[in-house]
């Protein structure tokens, strides 16, 4: 059946669909009110189509469908599916355990507060979220200094017959020996709870009313001990931001989206208090945007944080009273979902629309936005696609000996090691850059027809010698379509100018000048690409030299015979020191000449190029480019 057929027959209930590709992999999942009437609108001339056309739509082969009863239901299916088949198309978010709450056991006789990932409905009382485990400690940390709660477990609890240390020093009141009533504990638990709530006032107030009553006892040493605890809770309320005039628990939700990346931000607001912020960025979503903020909102809300009573959105979503319905449900109270449209909860979708503008950015700055990243690389290096898979290649050697050749292999930012190869070059035995260059490309994509993923882009360490060397490899291959670049140091008047590393030159086919990318996150990541193709080719180098042993590589040294090897060996002992002598200082082990100094000299300092080497491990000259 053809996919118009297809559509023609789905369902009209409520349900989720699952667009399907040739071979059967989900790309993309969804759910509906009515099945057809919304697989329909992907086909149409506006609305989603506008979006997932372009990209999703030529690939979908299949449309696959799940009736529910209700919309609901469908909604937690979409969920259920979106994790198990993770389609590249869909927002996935990955199970994130970092929010951390209080859970305060009230439930019990002597309650305790503890760290914990999830909220249960299990009779505690959870506070937070808190995005960071720092900012929780810190909480736990005043908390413990303010109030003398017990920290033990329950079973340390049921068992101690003494009290420990945390009583002697009076970090506790001792309920597990019976030091404490529980009405006394419970007046601790009561200004814990006012103080998690943000009721300041009332804390005070209470703790004011507790002290008068001490001193008119004269119970002179605990008004004490309560004027103290009064002036710390103040300085540490003190610190707290409010930002909501509502008392209520907000959690606010707002995006930044540059082409097909977005980053989301929650403001988490308790009783008018900002308690923590979290980012997420996706990238590769083309979802129109009221589409991509329900998704990412029905994803975070299905791990189960702590929902609070009021959601504030940067636009209305279609599902918005589903959605509401769904989270009272799971949170057992009202939760009102809108989109404020002015006055403060306006601002606060706004402050935090700012915070995921700002958090966008900082990824760009350090070249963590892969989406940009590649587009930016895909446009200054006049590439035809988004170049997922680089392979770089750099040549290791030592005058010609030992020659090692690396391929690395970046997918997607990260590197794939499973990709990474080192060849041990055949080519001459003087030092030929080109010659053993040409002969490791050859070996690579002379085999890249049984290779299950192509690259998209070829980068040579080096310049124009080294790039004419990799397009004449691809000419002979019939690889034309292959891209490729030659990425070179320069040492130019413009690299004094500006610092080494932003002046390396970049070489394109057909293009008569280098280009030079400045600052930018693509060439940073070019350059992270190119320095680990050289450490992967140094580190196979030196296990060669390694094996190969001092005195054989000594043998290389045209003109340098048996006795004056044995001289040198003699005079310094090992490879090191021998390396590291000049010229004039060879010259005086006898009876090596002069001529024979500069030699040896010259077999270790070749130009740089030849042995491969750029950092401390050579100090060679770089000739490339
Ligand atoms: S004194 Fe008792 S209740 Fe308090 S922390 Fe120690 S063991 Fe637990």
């Amino acid at each position: 059946m053809n996919l118009e057929d297809q559509i023609q027959n789905l369902p009209t209930g409520p349900g989720v669909y699952l667009m399907r590709d040739q071979a059967g992999k989900v790309l993309y999942i969804g759910k509906a009110k009515n099945l057809r009437n919304r697989v329909r609108t992907y086909f149409g001339k506006s609305g989603d189509a506008r979006f997932l056309l372009q990209f999703l739509m030529p690939k979908v082969r299949q449309v696959e469908t799940f009736l529910t009863d209700t919309e609901k239901e469908a909604l937690i299916l979409e969920n259920t599916l979106i994790k198990k088949h993770k389609p590249r198309h869909n927002i996935d978010l990955k199970d994130d355990k970092t929010y951390f709450s209080l859970r305060f056991s009230i439930q019990d006789k002597f309650p305790k507060l503890t760290l914990v990932r999830r909220v249960k409905r299990d009779g505690a009382r959870y506070f937070g979220p808190y995005a960071s485990s720092a900012a929780v400690k810190e909480t736990l940390r005043i908390l413990r200094s303010l109030f003398p709660l017990r920290t033990c477990n329950d079973a340390n609890f049921r068992n101690r017959s003494r009290p420990c240390l945390n009583f002697q020093i009076k970090k506790c009141l001792g309920p597990c020996c019976g030091l404490v009533s529980p009405e006394k504990y419970g007046q601790l638990v009561q200004e814990v709870i006012l103080f998690l709530e943000g009721k300041n006032s009332q804390l005070i107030e209470l703790l004011q009313e507790r002290m008068t009553a001490a001193s008119e006892n004269l119970d002179f040493e605990e008004a004490a001990r309560i004027r103290d605890q009064i002036g710390s809770v103040e300085q540490t309320l003190e610190k707290q931001k409010a930002v909501s005039p509502t008392p209520n628990d907000q959690d606010v939700f707002a995006f930044h989206r540059q082409g097909d990346a977005w980053e989301f931000q929650i403001l988490f607001c308790r009783r008018g208090i900002l308690v923590g912020n979290k980012s997420f960025h996706f990238s590769r979503i083309n979802l129109p945007e009221e589409e991509a903020l329900s998704a990412f909102l029905r994803q975070y809300y299905a791990e189960e944080p702590s929902i609070p009573h009021e959601v504030l959105l940067p636009l209305p979503v279609e599902d918005e009273a589903l959605f509401a319905e769904w989270l009272s449900e799971k949170r057992g109270g009202k939760v009102e979902v809108h989109a404020p449209r002015r006055g403060e909860k306006k601002s606060l979708v706004e402050m935090a629309r700012k915070n995921a503008e700002h958090a966008f950015q900082k990824k760009v700055d350090e070249g963590e936005n892969l989406s940009l990243l590649l587009q930016e690389l895909k446009q200054k290096l006049r590439l035809r696609t988004l170049p997922h898979r680089i392979e770089c290649f750099d040549i290791s050697n030592l005058f010609g000996t030992l020659a090692v050749g690396s391929k690395v292999s970046f997918r997607d930012g990260k590197p794939d090691p499973s990709q990474y190869r080192h060849y041990r070059v055949h080519a001459p035995s003087f030092p030929d850059d080109y010659a053993m260059m040409y002969e490791v490309l050859k070996r690579r994509y002379a085999k890249l027809e049984t290779d299950q993923e192509k690259p998209d882009l070829l980068v040579v360490d080096g310049g124009k010698g080294q790039l004419n060397v990799a397009l004449a490899v691809l000419d002979e291959l019939g690889l034309r379509d292959l891209s490729a670049v030659g990425l070179a140091k320069d040492k130019g008047p413009v690299a004094k100018k500006i610092t080494e590393r932003t002046a390396d030159k970049i070489y394109l086919p057909n293009v008569k000048d280098p280009i030079l990318l400045g600052r930018s996150g693509a060439l940073r990541y070019l350059q992270r690409i190119r320095d680990e193709a050289h450490r992967f080719a140094i580190t196979y180098h030196k296990k060669l030299r390694g094996k190969r042993g001092f005195q054989t590589l000594l043998d290389e040294i045209p003109g340098i015979g048996g006795v004056k090897k044995k001289a040198l060996l003699r005079e310094f002992g090992n490879l090191q020191k021998m390396q590291e002598a000049s010229a004039e200082r060879l010259g005086q082990v006898k009876p090596l000449t002069r001529k024979d100094a500069q030699t040896v000299f010259a077999f270790f300092h070749p130009p740089h190029g030849n042995c491969g080497m750029r950092n401390a491990d050579c100090g060679m000259k770089d000739t490339k480019a």
